[in-house]
């Protein structure tokens, strides 16, 4: 995908500025257009990120299948509902047939996923599928644990709530002690 066209979402964000009442020529306003819209391209940079850039060279040979797990992956997103952050905790764990994921490399996968608008569910179930395809895992787990601001903000008492979800795969669905293994593993301590 192409970059945003920064001139034209200036434009947007001054637009937008004068229907909610605002003047957008007044001192603290002036330069808020171009703040906007460099902040939106970066948020949402994960549309212009390739899957190939962040796996490339990242896989190791590994012999061993015990389960790896790499926890409190730090997550901020958007929810495409309201264009408002989400942001928390993403857990992965996975069964490697062969191939390991360079650690940082998982974060980053996390990034490319997390810096779009997205709903929570669709970016737990997009992670754990890249990573039994991408590194041909024997089986993969994805948890989320994320706040929603648009609950917080406008919510009446919901302003504690955590929103969790998961996604299991491979081994991870098949086999029950697997599965537990892997939630065992990341629950909080
Ligand atoms: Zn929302």
């Amino acid at each position: 995908m192409n970059a945003p066209n920064l001139a034209k979402m200036q434009e947007l964000v001054r637009q937008l500025l004068v229907e909610l009442g605002e003047d957008p020529t007044r001192e603290g306003l002036l330069k808020t257009p171009e703040r906007v819209a460099k902040a939106l391209t970066f948020l949402t940079h994960g549309y212009r990120t390739r899957l190939d850039d962040v796996i490339n060279q990242a896989l190791f040979t590994q012999e061993t299948s015990s389960m790896v797990i790499v926890k409190d992956i730090e997550v901020y997103s958007m929810c495409e509902h309201h264009m408002l952050p989400f942001f928390g905790r993403c857990h992965i764990g996975y069964i490697p047939d062969g191939r390991v994921f360079g650690v940082s490399k998982l974060a980053r996968l996390v990034d490319m996923f997390a810096r779009r608008l997205q709903l929570q569910e669709r970016l737990t179930e997009e992670i754990s599928r890249v990573v039994m395809e991408e590194v041909g895992a024997k089986g993969a787990g994805v948890m989320i644990e994320a706040r929603h601001l648009c609950m917080m903000m406008r919510g009446v008492e919901k302003q504690n709530s955590t929103m969790v979800t998961s996604s299991v795969l491979g081994v991870f669905r098949e086999h029950l002690a697997t599965r537990e293994e892997f939630l065992t593993l990341v629950k909080r301590t």
